[in-house]
């Protein structure tokens, strides 16, 4: 199982690593800072660099199977993959992570806005959206745009704790989105707390301060069927 790294520091921008094992279109590690494709964040891209010479990843997913993290090269870029065994740097796009961590942040400040179940969502580095079932309420988009940018303002630092499985269990309303439930097995979920604004189970990444999103905006709010709301959400200084 391939050691995570951004759950130790989701700043780091490099880390070096060895190889374990290479397939024609992937390279696994023993240890890794890109963040594989889950709960609604895409996977991290980057740069396997090696004896042979760089090698692009273009998405990073987890093997269901194994757990490992499979850092996917494109063969069609006619790149060198990395030799077994060798030890190699791995360097992250920080660029497009770091906009995924400003948006997923984002996502949790929204959610506390709208108590209502989230049964679906997606972050992007652009844009991001959420969709709540919330029959019979009215959302307004120039209010919650208010109501998030000032949650933003108030700089307040995440705080990440773990709580066991049984204390899940024993408290079922701390899952927020139905549609993603948090990883077991390991004995500890991973908790994100937003104080006074949200505290919920989440493996996402996520800045260390709210302050870091920066302005946001709520560009539409959408009906996807008699139940489902559908709010999207951008950075403000996006054209
Ligand atoms: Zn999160």
């Amino acid at each position: 199982m391939t050691e995570l790294y951004f759950y130790k520091d989701c700043y780091l921008t490099e880390l070096t690593a060895q190889v374990i094992e290479t397939g024609e279109t992937w390279v696994k590690l023993n240890r890794t800072l890109c963040y594989p494709l889950g709960g609604g964040q895409p996977g991290d891209t980057g740069s396997l660099i090696h004896s042979r010479g760089t090698t692009d990843i273009v998405n990073t997913t987890k093997q269901v199977e194994s757990a490992d993290v499979l850092h996917h090269t494109d063969p069609s870029l006619n790149q060198v993959q990395p030799t077994e065994g060798e030890t190699i740097t791995v360097q992250i796009n920080w660029q497009r992570r770091h906009q995924h961590m400003r948006m997923h942040t984002a996502m949790h400040l929204l959610g506390s806005l709208i108590k209502f179940p989230v049964t679906g969502g997606q972050v992007g580095a652009v844009k991001s959206r959420l969709d709540f079932n919330l029959e019979g309420v009215q959302l307004d988009k120039v209010l919650l745009t208010e109501q998030l940018n000032h949650l933003i303002e108030s700089n307040v630092s995440l705080i990440f704790e773990t709580i066991t499985d049984a204390e899940l269990d024993a408290n079922p309303d701390l899952v927020r989105t139905m549609s993603v439930q948090p990883p077991r097995g390991a004995g500890v979920i991973r908790m994100v707390r937003i104080p006074e604004i949200d505290y919920q189970p989440c493996a996402g990444t996520h800045v260390a301060n709210v302050g870091e999103i920066g302005e946001v905006r709520v560009s539409k709010i959408e009906n996807k069927g008699k139940q489902n709301r559908r709010v999207h959400l951008v950075f403000a200084n996006a054209s």
